[in-house]
């Protein structure tokens, strides 16, 4: 195992990494920037370095910085979270160039699956469903209409390096193409320097369900079923549950199959989610992420696997502790992804904490890296906590979740609780009768 393990992020996850590490003894090292030096990360840390300003850019993207911090403290390890470095290919390719362990898989996967056209073509050659569509990326009008025909409209123009719910237009007819093709990779160009786009048909009443992989870069993997992540605002998940609603024990275990074997046989190393939207009884997988992904505690909490720790083994090359027998589903869970933002407008709202009180009891875990009289600095994305409940079925799990929620107090700022009791109530949420659309609606009705 590692004799010290450095953790390149910041807020939950920072904390959720220091705590797989403490369990197995090994000593952390917090990396922080000046509007951190007060984060609970920092604090709980064996040791900690500041790395710079406040912008991410100057201090967690700064990889210069992140290995000066390691040969500081002689950390031989770096968990990366998720965001800021998590998936950069030449991030964990200067790692392995120095000896660092990068916790998470080789430079070359991410740098595959960085790239959605290419992601799409590598694990459809794995026998992995995809979303009809362009073979690559489309370039020209007549190309894009011609395909467009083929699958069928609407369609969705996607760029090949897009992330975090940017750069996707959608064309209802032939006559959007152009305008749509041009924009998409206009803005494709500005935000990711990569102009690349591709077309898939545009499905109109999807599910997000997604499966979590683990690969012990060897060749051997296994799969710990799937996540439903439908509701989304702007693209942006914002409550997940585990299992899915909408999925039988058949049809878990036959595309969790499907997705261990294609991870095994990529030879993948470490935690992985495989993305695909569900509709009608199919999946079309639309992208595959190479980190831990911030709803991964539904997972574990279904599971009762520690993903982090898992993580940890892998990258120390000592395999998976568990084989896909050991990966028993029971009950149920869901995650609610608490930001400082108004529950209405969404506008974010930093500033200090002046009263904090977590829920508690049977089935409530809260991972957070706040706490009373912290001041939530302006400069990074407002998530401050996520409250995961857990029952035997789903119905006691939402129970559960009103009551949480009821009981969970942060005074001083604006957060999104109010959004989720609103949720918790909803017949639809309550049966599971959504898709990806269902949450725009719903507060689109609200506004009116
Ligand atoms: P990102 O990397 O930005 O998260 P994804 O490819 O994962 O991009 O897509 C994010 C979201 O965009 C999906 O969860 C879904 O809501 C929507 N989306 C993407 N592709 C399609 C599609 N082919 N049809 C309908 N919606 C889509």
């Amino acid at each position: 195992m590692f004799n010290k393990v450095l953790i390149a992020n910041r807020g939950e996850i920072a904390l959720r990494i220091l705590r797989a590490c403490k369990e197995l003894g090994i000593p952390t090292v917090a990396v922080h920037s000046t509007a951190d030096e007060r984060a609970m990360h920092v604090r709980l840390a064996d040791e900690s370095v500041c790395i710079g300003p406040p912008a991410s850019k100057d201090s967690y993207l700064n990889m210069h910085e992140i290995l000066a911090a390691c040969e500081i403290t002689g950390a031989d390890a770096i968990h990366p979270g998720y965001g800021f470095l998590s998936e950069n290919a030449k991030f964990a390719d200067v790692l392995k160039e120095h000896n660092i362990t990068f916790i998470g898989p080789s430079g070359d996967h991410i740098r595959t699956m960085g790239d959605k056209i290419e992601a799409k073509r590598t694990v459809k050659a794995l026998g992995i469903p995809v979303v009809p569509g362009s073979d690559g990326e489309v370039t020209d009008d007549k190309e894009a209409m011609r395909i467009a025909a083929e699958i069928g409209y609407p369609v969705i123009i996607k760029a090949a390096s897009g992330g975090g719910g940017r750069g996707m237009k959608v064309a209802n007819s032939e006559e959007d193409i152009s305008e749509a093709l041009h924009t998409c990779r206009t803005e494709a160009g500005a935000a990711f320097g990569d102009s690349a786009v591709y077309i898939e048909k545009y499905l109109s009443t999807p599910r997000h369900i997604e499966v979590q992989v683990m690969g012990d870069g060897k060749g051997g993997a296994i799969h710990l079923g799937e996540r439903d992540c439908s509701l989304q605002r702007r693209h942006q998940k914002v409550l997940e549950e585990a299992s899915s609603p909408a999925l039988n024990d058949e049809q878990r275990d036959k595309i969790g199959e499907i997705c261990s074997k294609a991870i095994a046989g990529l030879g993948y190393s470490g935690a992985g989610t495989i993305e695909f939207l569900y509709e009608n009884g199919e999946f079309y997988f639309i992208e595959m992420n190479t980190r831990l992904q911030v709803e991964h505690p539904v997972t574990e909490m279904i599971t009762r696997i520690d993903l982090v720790n898992e993580q940890l083994h892998i990258a120390a090359g000592e395999g998976l502790s568990v084989t896909q027998k050991d990966v028993i589903f029971r009950g149920h869970a869901i995650e609610c992804r608490i930001n400082a933002e108004h529950h209405q407008t969404f506008i974010p709202s930093p500033g200090r904490i002046e009263y904090y009180h977590p829920p508690g009891g049977l089935g409530v875990r809260v991972d957070s890296g706040v706490y009373q009289g912290y001041t939530i600095p302006p400069y990074y994305d407002s998530l401050i906590g996520k409250l995961i409940v857990t029952g035997r079925t789903r119905d006691e799990c939402l129970m559960r979740l009103r009551r949480a929620l009821d009981e969970f107090v942060v005074d001083g700022i604006n957060t999104t609780i109010p959004l989720f009791q609103d949720l918790v109530t909803n017949p639809d949420v309550l049966s599971g009768d959504y898709n990806i659309h269902w949450l725009e609606k719903y507060l689109a009705g609200k506004e009116a």
